[in-house]
């Protein structure tokens, strides 16, 4: 795996969130977007040459929606920049980690993405993202 990419940080509205980052990392956000498949609209900032991402559920039933009501806001993931998604995934489900996704599925800021399995990973969510070209 190459750098961390970015960390995922679950809140509940953006609209307080971005200000609030953007005061923290004296940053402006560079980017929002929406990712309908994952019910999920996104926020990016940049710290140095890694990112954060907010994550807030644009569905009261969507995936964030339900990690904040059980664990409340805060760190959702940390993603790791891959070369090749593909070889990555298989290379883990190899050493026994729990890949989330079959294949590859388009995310956030023009990225395949996967998942593993917080069981396997200590409790912490892993992405892995590659530049979809
Ligand atoms: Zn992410």
């Amino acid at each position: 795996m190459q750098k961390v990419e970015h960390i995922g940080i679950a809140v509940k509205d953006l609209v307080s969130s971005v200000p609030l980052f953007e005061k923290l990392l004296n940053s402006p956000c560079y980017k929002t977007e929406s990712v309908e498949s994952e019910q999920v609209n996104t926020a990016f900032f940049r710290s140095g040459t890694t990112k954060i991402e907010l994550l807030e559920s644009s569905d009261p039933d969507g995936i964030i929606a339900k990690f904040i009501s059980k664990k409340g806001e805060g760190l959702h993931h940390i993603a790791f920049e891959v070369a090749d998604i593909e070889q990555e995934m298989e290379r883990l489900r190899k050493e026994g980690f729990v890949v989330l996704n079959d294949k590859p599925k388009p995310g956030a800021d023009n990225k395949w993405v996967c998942f593993l399995h917080p069981k396997t990973t200590n409790g912490v969510l892993i992405e892995l993202c590659m530049e979809r070209k």
